[in-house]
């Protein structure tokens, strides 16, 4: 049977994508690959924007048991500069998270496949044909594709202009937690993000260039002793700490700075669209809102053309800003120069220019 819409993908953007579609009374199927709640490489900062995505889906952090963030603190050596965010920001694993947004797609009408991986994807036609592991060929009118981090063979994206870092995620229980504050340090060849998620656990997520890993011995050990050395402040906040688990997740070459510009025929969503460097704490609301940008051309009858033309001018001014300051934040020398972050006028200029505008959010 060919289906009217496919979503590849199920993480936010093709969950949220999937719930739109089907409230609107679409035949939706998604599909994805993990066949039940899993970790994923990401800070987990639920900016303003994002949370109000997620309220439209019918979904509420709160209730799940987000801990609101009120403030943001950026270290660099032994200097420390701190800001209010000017909004309540929330913080949620996305095992839970992610669980939440697919079981409200099942509940809005979508047909959710887990555990199914798309290993395939060619045009048929006036619409596409997709293969799907253990489970043949399906065909559909319009593919959603959200896959996020991981490109399907054969729809590579292309790099974008910071594609030479890798990314960790960890969770530590941490005696000296920091209550309500984002916190980013910069070391030598990246930075790291630190803030508590739901049952008292704290999210360290950092990025590191490539270069700077392999010198390491591309060992994780060696990095973390490397960040702690250049960090007092996170040393003080991880003495004592217990790592969750043996290793962190990992994730290479992430295509910051990427923005898809016209369409293949696709509806690229999320990651698939575009990535944002991830100290903004903002690729989350991108992800949700292309999502329901997605869907409101598709239901409109507008192309994908238009569609990923539309996404593109309201999200790439911030991710070229946001790219830009990444760089520099990684560029040798990057701790000694990074005082003009640390003024908290900067800061709050530079937190409020690398969201998404609410002109952009209104036009939907
Ligand atoms: C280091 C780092 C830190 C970050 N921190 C933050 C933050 O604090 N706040 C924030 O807002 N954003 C943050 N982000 C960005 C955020 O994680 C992403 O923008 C967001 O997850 C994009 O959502 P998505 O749905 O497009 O992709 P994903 O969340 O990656 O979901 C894609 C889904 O597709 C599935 N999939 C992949 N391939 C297949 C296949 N072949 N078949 C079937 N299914 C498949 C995957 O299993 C996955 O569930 C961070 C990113 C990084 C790298």
């Amino acid at each position: 049977m060919r289906r009217e819409v496919l979503v590849l993908g199920g993480g936010l953007a093709g969950a949220a994508a999937a719930v739109h579609l089907a409230r609107a009374g679409r035949d939706v199927c998604l599909i994805e690959r993990t066949p039940g709640p899993h970790d994923k490489v990401c800070g987990e900062f639920l900016s303003f924007e994002a949370q109000g995505e997620l309220r439209r889906i019918g979904v509420e952090p709160r209730m799940l048991g987000a801990v609101p963030i009120q403030a943001v603190a950026v270290e660099a050596g032994r200097r420390r500069a701190e800001a209010p965010l000017g909004f309540e920001a929330l913080s949620l694993s996305r095992r839970v998270l992610d669980e939440a947004l697919l079981a409200k797609a099942a509940e809005t009408g979508a047909e959710v496949r887990r555990g199914a991986r798309v290993t395939g994807l060619v045009r048929d036609g006036e619409g596409w044909s997709v293969e799907v592991e253990g489970q043949g060929r399906i065909g559909a009118r319009h593919v959603v594709l959200a896959t996020g981090k991981h490109d399907l063979r054969g729809w590579r994206r292309p790099d974008g202009r910071q594609s030479d870092l890798i990314g960790f995620k960890a969770y530590w229980h941490l005696p000296n937690a920091a209550e309500g504050t984002v916190e980013l340090h910069l070391f030598p060849g990246g930075y790291a993000g630190l803030e508590m998620v739901e049952g008292g656990l704290a999210n360290l997520c950092l990025v590191v260039g490539r270069a700077g890993f392999d010198g390491l011995g591309r060992r994780w050990e060696r990095l973390l002793s490397h960040v702690l050395r250049s960090c007092p402040g996170l040393r003080v906040r991880l003495a004592g700490a217990e790592p969750c688990e043996g290793r962190p997740l990992a994730i290479g070459r992430i295509p910051y700075g990427f923005v898809q510009e016209g369409s293949d025929g696709l509806w690229r969503v999320g990651d698939q669209a575009a990535v944002i460097p991830s100290f903004t704490g903002e690729g989350m609301s991108i992800a949700l809102h292309s999502a329901r940008l997605a869907s409101s051309f598709l239901l409109a009858g507008r192309g994908a053309e238009a569609f990923q033309r539309r996404l593109a001018r309201d999200v790439r001014g911030q991710v070229r800003l946001s790219t830009l300051i990444s760089q520099a934040l990684v560029a040798p020398g990057a701790q000694a120069a990074a005082g003009w972050l640390l003024v908290p006028p900067v800061l709050r200029w530079a937190l409020w220019r690398t969201r998404l505008p609410e002109t952009a959010r209104r036009r939907v």
